[in-house]
Protein backbone atom coordinates (compact mmCIF):
# COMPACT_ATOMS: atom_id res chain seq x y z
CA UNK A 1 0.00 0.00 0.00
CA UNK A 2 1.18 3.53 -0.92
CA UNK A 3 2.63 5.96 2.14
CA UNK A 4 1.38 9.29 1.85
CA UNK A 5 2.08 12.47 3.70
CA UNK A 6 -0.09 14.91 2.88
CA UNK A 7 1.22 17.84 4.59
CA UNK A 8 4.46 19.47 3.17
CA UNK A 9 5.69 22.77 2.73
CA UNK A 10 8.54 24.23 0.49
CA UNK A 11 9.43 28.05 0.74
CA UNK A 12 12.75 29.33 -0.46
CA UNK A 13 14.21 31.96 1.79
CA UNK A 14 14.06 35.16 1.17
CA UNK A 15 12.76 34.93 -1.80
CA UNK A 16 9.35 33.81 -0.63
CA UNK A 17 9.39 34.57 2.78
CA UNK A 18 11.18 36.47 5.26
CA UNK A 19 14.31 35.06 8.13
CA UNK A 20 12.11 37.14 10.50
CA UNK A 21 8.78 35.30 10.38
CA UNK A 22 10.09 31.95 9.51
CA UNK A 23 12.49 32.30 12.84
CA UNK A 24 9.23 33.56 14.53
CA UNK A 25 6.83 30.35 13.12
CA UNK A 26 9.71 27.92 15.23
CA UNK A 27 10.75 30.25 17.64
CA UNK A 28 9.23 28.19 20.75
CA UNK A 29 11.21 25.14 19.58
CA UNK A 30 14.33 27.11 17.93
CA UNK A 31 14.58 24.99 15.44
CA UNK A 32 16.58 26.21 12.71
CA UNK A 33 14.66 26.59 9.39
CA UNK A 34 15.95 27.43 6.33
CA UNK A 35 15.25 27.06 2.20
CA UNK A 36 12.99 23.67 1.42
CA UNK A 37 12.57 22.93 -1.77
CA UNK A 38 10.88 20.16 -3.75
CA UNK A 39 14.42 18.26 -4.21
CA UNK A 40 14.49 18.65 -0.17
CA UNK A 41 10.80 17.11 -0.14
CA UNK A 42 11.78 14.00 -2.04
CA UNK A 43 14.80 13.79 0.65
CA UNK A 44 12.67 13.67 3.32
CA UNK A 45 10.33 11.38 2.04
CA UNK A 46 13.07 8.87 1.65
CA UNK A 47 14.20 9.72 4.87
CA UNK A 48 11.14 9.25 6.20
CA UNK A 49 10.16 6.41 4.76
CA UNK A 50 7.25 7.80 2.64
CA UNK A 51 6.32 7.18 -1.39
CA UNK A 52 4.03 10.61 -2.13
CA UNK A 53 4.52 13.80 -0.74
CA UNK A 54 1.36 17.11 -0.82
CA UNK A 55 3.63 19.97 -0.88
CA UNK A 56 1.68 23.54 -0.60
CA UNK A 57 3.08 26.91 -1.01
CA UNK A 58 0.77 29.93 0.20
CA UNK A 59 -0.11 33.47 0.48
CA UNK A 60 0.18 35.61 3.46
CA UNK A 61 1.46 38.91 2.14
CA UNK A 62 -1.93 40.84 3.26
CA UNK A 63 -1.78 39.58 6.84
CA UNK A 64 2.24 39.15 7.71
CA UNK A 65 2.98 42.01 9.94
CA UNK A 66 6.16 42.77 12.54
CA UNK A 67 6.71 46.53 13.82
CA UNK A 68 10.15 45.75 13.66
CA UNK A 69 9.90 45.28 9.84
CA UNK A 70 6.68 47.03 8.51
CA UNK A 71 7.39 46.58 4.76
CA UNK A 72 8.96 42.91 5.25
CA UNK A 73 5.36 41.21 4.95
CA UNK A 74 5.79 39.27 1.32
CA UNK A 75 4.84 35.82 2.26
CA UNK A 76 3.94 34.66 -0.89
CA UNK A 77 4.97 31.05 -2.42
CA UNK A 78 2.97 30.98 -5.82
CA UNK A 79 0.96 27.86 -7.13
CA UNK A 80 3.24 28.25 -10.28
CA UNK A 81 6.58 27.20 -8.20
CA UNK A 82 4.88 24.44 -6.42
CA UNK A 83 3.92 22.64 -9.75
CA UNK A 84 6.90 23.31 -11.16
CA UNK A 85 9.17 21.37 -8.11
CA UNK A 86 6.20 18.57 -8.53
CA UNK A 87 7.23 18.30 -12.27
CA UNK A 88 10.45 18.29 -11.10
CA UNK A 89 10.16 15.27 -8.61
CA UNK A 90 9.78 12.17 -10.69
CA UNK A 91 5.96 11.48 -9.88
CA UNK A 92 6.85 11.75 -6.00
CA UNK A 93 5.09 14.68 -5.24
CA UNK A 94 1.65 16.18 -5.73
CA UNK A 95 0.61 19.99 -5.56
CA UNK A 96 -1.96 21.81 -2.75
CA UNK A 97 -3.63 25.03 -4.25
CA UNK A 98 -3.23 27.44 -1.85
CA UNK A 99 -4.11 31.51 -2.28
CA UNK A 100 -5.61 34.35 0.41
CA UNK A 101 -9.13 34.12 -0.49
CA UNK A 102 -10.08 37.88 0.82
CA UNK A 103 -7.70 39.18 -1.75
CA UNK A 104 -10.01 38.47 -4.58
CA UNK A 105 -13.08 35.81 -4.10
CA UNK A 106 -13.38 34.98 -7.51
CA UNK A 107 -10.05 35.26 -8.72
CA UNK A 108 -9.37 32.48 -5.87
CA UNK A 109 -12.02 29.97 -7.14
CA UNK A 110 -10.61 30.64 -10.53
CA UNK A 111 -7.24 30.08 -9.49
CA UNK A 112 -8.16 26.45 -7.19
CA UNK A 113 -10.04 25.77 -11.06
CA UNK A 114 -6.80 26.25 -12.69
CA UNK A 115 -4.40 24.72 -10.95
CA UNK A 116 -6.81 21.33 -10.51
CA UNK A 117 -7.40 21.13 -14.01
CA UNK A 118 -4.31 22.59 -15.35
CA UNK A 119 -1.72 21.60 -12.92
CA UNK A 120 -3.01 18.44 -11.49
CA UNK A 121 -3.55 19.85 -7.58
CA UNK A 122 -5.74 17.66 -5.22
CA UNK A 123 -6.63 19.40 -2.58
CA UNK A 124 -7.01 23.20 -1.30
CA UNK A 125 -5.60 25.00 1.27
CA UNK A 126 -6.52 27.67 3.85
CA UNK A 127 -5.29 29.27 6.85
CA UNK A 128 -8.14 30.95 8.86
CA UNK A 129 -5.76 32.13 11.52
CA UNK A 130 -3.14 33.43 9.38
CA UNK A 131 -5.29 34.91 6.74
CA UNK A 132 -8.01 36.35 10.14
CA UNK A 133 -11.29 34.51 8.89
CA UNK A 134 -13.53 31.95 10.19
CA UNK A 135 -13.18 28.78 8.68
CA UNK A 136 -17.35 29.47 8.72
CA UNK A 137 -17.19 32.62 6.77
CA UNK A 138 -20.40 32.81 4.37
CA UNK A 139 -17.43 34.46 1.65
CA UNK A 140 -15.86 31.43 1.53
CA UNK A 141 -18.66 29.13 0.33
CA UNK A 142 -17.85 29.87 -3.59
CA UNK A 143 -15.06 28.41 -2.62
CA UNK A 144 -16.13 25.53 -0.92
CA UNK A 145 -18.38 25.64 -3.80
CA UNK A 146 -15.53 24.97 -6.44
CA UNK A 147 -14.64 22.05 -4.19
CA UNK A 148 -17.70 20.37 -4.59
CA UNK A 149 -17.60 20.50 -7.87
CA UNK A 150 -14.01 19.69 -8.77
CA UNK A 151 -14.25 16.90 -6.03
CA UNK A 152 -11.30 17.78 -4.26
CA UNK A 153 -10.62 18.20 -0.47
CA UNK A 154 -9.89 21.23 1.39
CA UNK A 155 -7.56 20.65 4.28
CA UNK A 156 -7.85 23.79 6.79
CA UNK A 157 -5.55 25.02 9.43
CA UNK A 158 -6.99 24.69 13.07
CA UNK A 159 -5.24 25.16 16.10
CA UNK A 160 -2.02 27.09 17.68
CA UNK A 161 0.86 28.66 15.38
CA UNK A 162 3.81 30.90 16.97
CA UNK A 163 3.13 33.20 14.50
CA UNK A 164 2.27 36.55 16.59
CA UNK A 165 -0.26 38.12 13.61
CA UNK A 166 -1.84 35.04 13.39
CA UNK A 167 -5.48 34.92 15.08
CA UNK A 168 -6.44 33.11 17.83
CA UNK A 169 -9.92 33.41 17.44
CA UNK A 170 -10.29 31.63 14.40
CA UNK A 171 -8.08 28.26 15.86
CA UNK A 172 -10.93 26.50 17.49
CA UNK A 173 -11.93 23.53 15.19
CA UNK A 174 -15.67 23.60 16.43
CA UNK A 175 -15.85 26.61 13.69
CA UNK A 176 -15.72 23.89 11.34
CA UNK A 177 -18.63 22.22 12.47
CA UNK A 178 -21.28 25.01 10.34
CA UNK A 179 -18.83 24.41 7.53
CA UNK A 180 -19.99 20.47 7.85
CA UNK A 181 -23.83 20.84 8.45
CA UNK A 182 -24.14 23.17 5.24
CA UNK A 183 -21.63 21.14 2.77
CA UNK A 184 -22.27 17.68 3.91
CA UNK A 185 -20.58 16.22 0.79
CA UNK A 186 -17.55 18.37 1.19
CA UNK A 187 -14.53 16.24 2.18
CA UNK A 188 -12.70 18.20 5.31
CA UNK A 189 -9.23 18.12 6.37
CA UNK A 190 -9.06 18.86 9.88
CA UNK A 191 -4.99 20.24 9.77
CA UNK A 192 -3.34 19.92 13.38
CA UNK A 193 -6.50 18.21 14.53
CA UNK A 194 -7.05 21.47 16.63
CA UNK A 195 -4.31 21.38 19.00
CA UNK A 196 -4.43 22.15 21.79
CA UNK A 197 -8.65 22.10 21.31
CA UNK A 198 -8.00 18.30 20.33
CA UNK A 199 -11.01 17.04 21.69
CA UNK A 200 -13.16 19.88 20.20
CA UNK A 201 -11.17 18.70 16.70
CA UNK A 202 -11.65 14.54 17.31
CA UNK A 203 -15.65 15.95 17.97
CA UNK A 204 -16.22 17.57 15.09
CA UNK A 205 -14.48 14.73 12.96
CA UNK A 206 -16.13 12.06 14.39
CA UNK A 207 -19.52 14.06 14.07
CA UNK A 208 -18.94 14.98 10.45
CA UNK A 209 -19.03 11.74 8.24
CA UNK A 210 -16.76 13.40 5.74
CA UNK A 211 -14.47 15.17 7.94
CA UNK A 212 -10.25 13.63 8.46
CA UNK A 213 -8.07 14.16 11.19
CA UNK A 214 -4.44 15.15 10.83
CA UNK A 215 -1.91 15.54 13.11
CA UNK A 216 0.91 17.57 11.10
CA UNK A 217 3.27 18.69 13.51
CA UNK A 218 2.13 16.40 16.16
CA UNK A 219 6.33 16.31 17.15
CA UNK A 220 6.04 19.04 19.15
CA UNK A 221 3.57 17.85 21.53
CA UNK A 222 4.61 14.26 21.70
CA UNK A 223 3.08 10.42 21.81
CA UNK A 224 0.57 11.28 24.60
CA UNK A 225 -1.55 13.37 23.14
CA UNK A 226 -1.36 11.46 19.74
CA UNK A 227 -2.61 8.08 21.40
CA UNK A 228 -5.27 9.88 23.23
CA UNK A 229 -6.62 11.54 20.00
CA UNK A 230 -6.37 8.20 18.40
CA UNK A 231 -7.81 6.25 21.20
CA UNK A 232 -10.88 8.53 20.69
CA UNK A 233 -10.80 8.67 17.16
CA UNK A 234 -10.92 4.88 17.29
CA UNK A 235 -13.92 4.59 20.26
CA UNK A 236 -16.02 7.10 18.10
CA UNK A 237 -15.59 5.04 14.56
CA UNK A 238 -13.61 7.42 12.53
CA UNK A 239 -10.14 5.91 13.10
CA UNK A 240 -10.25 5.13 9.16
CA UNK A 241 -10.53 8.66 9.14
CA UNK A 242 -7.06 9.59 9.70
CA UNK A 243 -4.78 10.93 7.17
CA UNK A 244 -0.74 11.44 8.00
CA UNK A 245 0.97 14.42 7.79
CA UNK A 246 4.13 15.88 8.98
CA UNK A 247 4.77 19.62 8.55
CA UNK A 248 8.33 18.51 7.69
CA UNK A 249 9.33 16.54 10.66
CA UNK A 250 10.23 13.23 11.09
CA UNK A 251 7.32 11.76 12.64
CA UNK A 252 8.01 7.90 12.69
CA UNK A 253 9.22 7.52 16.44
CA UNK A 254 6.01 9.55 17.10
CA UNK A 255 3.57 7.55 16.03
CA UNK A 256 5.39 4.32 17.06
CA UNK A 257 5.46 5.56 20.51
CA UNK A 258 1.63 6.80 20.38
CA UNK A 259 1.05 3.27 19.25
CA UNK A 260 2.64 1.64 22.28
CA UNK A 261 0.90 3.83 24.24
CA UNK A 262 -2.26 3.28 23.19
CA UNK A 263 -1.73 -0.49 23.29
CA UNK A 264 -0.61 0.15 27.11
CA UNK A 265 -4.16 2.04 27.34
CA UNK A 266 -6.00 -1.36 26.13
CA UNK A 267 -6.02 0.19 22.72
CA UNK A 268 -4.82 -1.41 19.83
CA UNK A 269 -4.46 0.49 16.64
CA UNK A 270 -4.45 -2.65 14.10
CA UNK A 271 -1.81 -2.96 11.40
CA UNK A 272 -4.55 -2.13 8.46
CA UNK A 273 -5.68 0.80 10.39
CA UNK A 274 -2.02 1.82 10.27
CA UNK A 275 -1.83 1.35 6.66
CA UNK A 276 -5.03 3.71 6.41
CA UNK A 277 -3.50 6.03 7.91
CA UNK A 278 -0.19 5.83 6.94
CA UNK A 279 -1.68 6.77 3.09
CA UNK A 280 -4.22 3.94 2.29
CA UNK A 281 -6.88 6.45 2.95
CA UNK A 282 -5.11 8.99 1.70
CA UNK A 283 -4.99 7.74 -1.81
CA UNK A 284 -8.51 6.95 -2.12
CA UNK A 285 -9.30 10.98 -1.23
CA UNK A 286 -6.35 12.54 -3.35
CA UNK A 287 -6.65 9.73 -6.28
CA UNK A 288 -3.76 8.64 -6.27
CA UNK A 289 -2.89 5.08 -7.15
CA UNK A 290 0.74 3.31 -7.14
ZN1 LIG B 1 1.86 23.19 7.92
Amino acid sequence: MLTIDCHLHVTEVPEHAPEWWVREMYAPWGWDVGSVNGSDIVEHLDATGFDIGMIQGGDIRRTTYHPDHPADHRVFVPNDYVAHQVAQSGGRLYGVAAMDPLRDIPAAVLELERCVKELDFRLLKLVPTYHHYAPNDRRLDPLYEKCLELDIPVMIHTGWTATINSAMEFQDPIQLDDVGRRYRDLKVIVAHLGYPWVDEGVAVVAKHPNFYAEMAGWTAWGPEILAGALVKLKELGAIDRVVFGSDNTDARDLYRDARRIAREQGTEITDEEMAGIMGGTAAGLFGISA
